[in-house]
């Protein structure tokens, strides 16, 4: 049996950033990590199994709703941008004390756009730039209804295009395409060096508190079968879509009632160089009637070992497993006589979910070619492939607002009441705001020592408590700063 100060379960983005973040808090505590498959990222953090958006709230059209009276509600857009500004400031933390190097190796800037077509929708585009424009955390961004503009900034897009309807877009410069991949993978390479614990290869298979407070964790070794005893203080439940799992076996009572509905993610990826090199954007369209949150569809440019590439998606889709990895029992696994309930609310609640899923689940390689068509009107289906993303593990819980069993669209942190053990749960906007998300972690779990760690978090993060909204003297600092650090301010040329 082994004793330790932390256990992270699982190697994706979320322990890495929680890791990296105690390390340099507490740099004598004894870190372990456990990853069941064989290397880092290897999950919903991999840059395949994600679309990379750096989320800043700066294309996505369902950060901002319209309210009754028609005007555009960007609570929520301030919001996410805000959490974003603190993971690039921990990442240029990172960069500048030499932990990692190479951030063009995880981040490069890429212009943000969101595209609608149709008079109400070009409305409305218009509304959300007149209210974001005005606010110093989207400075720079660009509206544009003239077609001849549009054949500059998105000549693919435009190419082709023989609809007389209205279309107009948002541009803004300051957007960025990130690969969580490869920044899961250098942030562990960073832990391993700080005497990190980290074995590959190693399943979490149950979790249980011991009599002093502390949790036991039996861990297989799924190379050899063997099985091991493992115990610590604290333990981050970071294993993506297999937290619920590892959540109901602690045991807490935080965890109860708690639910989990799997949609899986398809992309459709350019094998055409030349088309590849006509586009350099990240252009984000409206959702479908009745379709999820997290099936926008968009149009990305993605820098992936060194190429660039485009994808199209993501499609939804159906599988009852909870990881890519997992297995077909994960749906079923996870309903307990606690959370039947809720689950079966939420099932008569979201028929149209279902439907649109088993709709999406059906649709012929020619029919997502169609909705391609939408954005690139003269694709050929010969010049791309379909892959298949992250799975994505949405929660259900009995909320005030929504009643018994409401499906979650956000990422939820669940703690126990003595902050001894965490999970998160939930997907969006994800990987972007893992810094905030494992602060959140870090306040809710370590209340004794918060006060003591504030100095060195402010040290990594600046604006660490402060709401940049009311200091908006920061932005511009922050902006400058981060950009230069991890090469945002690159002249376009060179990145295209
Ligand atoms: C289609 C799609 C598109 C997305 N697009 C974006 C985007 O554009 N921008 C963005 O910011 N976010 C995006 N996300 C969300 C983002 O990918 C996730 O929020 C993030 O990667 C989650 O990281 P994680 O560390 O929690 O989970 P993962 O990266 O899934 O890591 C969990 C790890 O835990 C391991 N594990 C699980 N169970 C066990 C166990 N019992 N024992 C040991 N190990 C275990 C797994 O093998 C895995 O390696 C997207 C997700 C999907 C699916």
């Amino acid at each position: 049996m082994s004793k330790t100060d932390v256990i992270l379960i699982g190697a994706g983005i979320m322990s890495a950033t929680l890791g990296s973040l105690l390390k340099e808090l507490v740099p004598d505590w004894e870190i372990t990590v456990f990853e069941k498959l064989a290397k880092a990222g290897e999950e919903s953090s991999n840059e395949w199994n994600n679309a990379g958006t750096g989320h800043a709230a700066l294309c996505e059209l369902n950060y901002t709703s319209e309210k009754p009276d028609g005007s555009i509600d960007i609570k929520k857009a301030i919001n996410i941008n805000e959490q974003f500004q603190l993971s690039k400031q921990f990442w240029s933390y990172l960069v500048n004390s030499k932990l990692i190097k190479n951030p063009e190796d995880f981040i490069m800037p890429l212009p943000h756009m969101s595209l609608v077509q149709g008079q109400k929708n070009v409305e409305f585009l218009k509304k959300r730039f007149e209210a974001m424009s005005k606010n110093p955390l989207f400075q720079g961004m660009e509206f544009s209804d003239d077609p001849e503009k549009l054949k500059e900034w998105l000549p693919l897009v435009m190419q082709g295009r023989t609809s007389n309807e209205p279309i107009a877009a948002t541009k803004i410069d300051s957007g960025t395409d990130v690969n969580f991949g490869a920044l899961t993978r250098m942030l562990f390479e960073h832990l391993q060096t700080k005497n990190v614990k980290i074995n590959y290869g190693h399943s979490v298979d149950d979790i249980k508190r011991t009599s002093d407070g502390s949790w036991e964790l039996k861990v297989k070794n799924v190379n050899t079968g063997s099985v091991e005893r493992h115990t610590a203080k604290f333990v981050f439940i970071g294993g993506g879509g297999g937290s619920l799992h590892l959540l109901q076996k602690s045991g807490i009572p935080e965890g109860r009632h708690i639910g989990g509905f799997p949609v899986s993610g398809l992309f459709m990826v350019c094998k055409n160089q030349e088309i590849v090199e006509q586009h350099h954007a990240k252009v984000y369209g409206k959702a479908k009637v009745g379709a999820p949150p997290m099936s926008v569809p968009h149009l990305d440019t993605r820098y992936i070992d060194n190429k660039k590439s485009l994808l199209f998606g993501p499609f939804a889709g159906f599988s009852p497993k909870f990881l890519k990895t997992g297995s077909m029992l994960d749906l079923v696994t996870s309903v307990k006589p606690d959370n039947v309930l809720t689950m079966l609310a939420a099932g008569a609640k979201e028929m149209s979910l279902t439907k649109y899923l088993i709709q999406q689940v059906m649709l012929s390689k020619e029919q997502r070619m169609e909705e391609l068509r939408e954005f690139i009107p003269d694709a050929k289906s010969e010049d791309w492939d379909l892959v298949v993303a992250g799975q994505r593990v949405q929660v259900i819980k009995d909320t005030e607002a929504g009643g018994k069993g409401t499906l979650q669209f956000g990422t939820e942190v669940i703690t126990a009441a003595d902050g001894s053990i965490a999970a998160l749960l939930g997907a969006s906007p994800g990987a972007s705001t893992a810094v905030h998300v494992m602060l959140e972690v870090i306040t809710k779990c370590f209340p004794q020592q918060i006060k003591s760690w504030e100095p060195k978090i402010k040290e990594m993060i600046p604006t660490y408590g402060v709401s940049l909204m009311e200091h908006p003297e920061l932005i511009e600092e922050i902006h400058t700063s981060t950009g230069r650090t991890l090469g945002l301010t690159r002249e376009l040329a060179l990145v295209k």
